[in-house]
């Protein structure tokens, strides 16, 4: 299998804040991005270098045409049709394959498929129709099984009663039931697989959200062992998947300590931008390394402790803006900007990163010094 080298043309289906850090990674490296989206410019892919093709992702032709354009297809953006990613794969290589978002864009696709492979989840259930709430554990969560990011489409529910008419109040799609998981906290694991098989993982970190939003990322989550654990659970869920590119199994950690997979993201994710200045390779470069068919970067840390903190449209006052400059004088303190000139509540506009003796310090540092953001 021969891979691209530097000057090649990598297509990126969306044209967001994931694809601009992959653009910043990958024109580095000297190679040459394209992205596709419906969204007009200037995209923040664009606004770094990017050429942009406005285009619908339901309009097939318009997506074959960019697929020749480039030499490897790949997204930032997982709610792409299957019909998309087949149409681009007749055209030019597309990693991760259109199978791998299939699998990952349903989450009871998704949590059957890790139940075949033995990976644990919490317990589930497929709801078709109201009288499909009957007989479960409560408390639950009831989840439409497509097109749900962030808490969108989920309610907590704490019977069968309640369930339904949450069922009925989302519009009757097909849904998913899951158990309430009581966990001490939220986790997630970055990797990368090559088109050889190499696989890479980067630490396990800790997320905290706030309304359902990813709000800090700390890194790493304590000792080697649960990285172990949840990088072997990761390698096992990548080969199933066939995967060639970055994923993020994002996972619970139960108070008794097991690791639950909640869901898989086949890209870049919000909980690895860490990585940029607190990981030998950033998870950018490496999904640009991984759909080049090049060798994996290192994952190692480069500091005992890592912390980004996530920037939402809700910190721009009303008029003007936060005060970058109390932000900035902050020693150690790096801030990415994603170039969105509308901030509006729970919009993620950027984020802060910090690196830092222990993991402790580095999330309070971030935390500190968005607070500065206000004054
Ligand atoms: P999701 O869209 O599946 O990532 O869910 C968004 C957030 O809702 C998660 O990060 C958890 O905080 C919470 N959540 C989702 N599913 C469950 C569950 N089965 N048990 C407990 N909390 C959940």
């Amino acid at each position: 299998m021969s891979h691209l080298n530097p000057g090649a043309t990598i297509g990126v289906l969306g044209s967001g804040q994931l694809g601009r850090m992959m653009t910043q990674a990958a024109t580095r490296l000297g190679y040459r991005v394209a992205c596709f989206s419906p969204d007009t410019s200037p995209t923040p892919c664009a606004q770094v270098g990017a050429s942009e093709v406005t285009g619908s992702y339901d309009d097939l032709d318009a997506v074959a045409a960019f697929a020749k354009s480039v030499d490897v297809v790949t997204f930032e953006f997982e709610n792409v049709s299957a019909a998309a990613a087949e149409t681009a794969a007749k055209y030019a290589p597309v990693r991760p394959s259109g199978d791998v978002l299939h699998t990952t864009q349903n989450r009871l696709r998704e949590k059957s498929f890790l139940q075949k492979i033995g990976v644990p989840t919490t317990i589930f259930k497929a709801v078709e129709c109201a009288a499909d709430c009957a007989d479960f554990s409560y408390p639950a969560i009831l989840k439409t099984a497509g097109f749900g990011y962030d808490g969108k489409g989920q309610r907590k529910v704490a019977s069968a009663s309640e369930a339904q008419a949450a069922f009925t109040e989302l519009g009757e799609p097909p849904c998913i039931l899951e158990a309430l998981v009581d966990f001490a906290y939220e986790a997630s694991i970055v990797g990368a697989r090559g088109i050889d098989g190499t696989f890479v993982a980067y630490p396990l970190v800790r997320n905290d959200h706030a309304n359902h939003i990813l709000d800090l990322t700390t890194a790493p989550l304590s000792t080697k062992t649960d990285t172990g654990e949840a990088s072997a659970l990761a390698e096992g869920i990548f080969e199933a998947l066939g995967v060639v590119g970055v994923l993020c199994v994002e996972l619970f950690v139960t108070t008794d300590g097991q690791l639950l997979v909640n869901e898989l993201a086949p890209r870049p994710h919000n909980s690895g931008h860490w990585s940029i200045e607190g990981a030998a390779t950033s998870q950018f470069e490496q999904q640009v390394r991984a759909v080049c068919g090049l060798p994996l970067g290192s994952t190692a840390l480069q500091a005992p402790g890592v912390a980004m903190a996530n920037l939402l449209g809700d910190l721009w006052p009303e008029s003007g803006e936060p005060n970058w400059a109390a932000a900035l004088g902050v020693p150690g303190v790096h801030l990415h900007l994603y170039g969105k000139t509308q901030a509006r509540p729970g919009r993620k506009m950027g984020h802060l990163t910090a690196l830092a003796p222990t993991p402790v310090a580095a999330a309070d540092c971030v935390l500190n010094t968005r607070k500065l953001l206000a004054l």
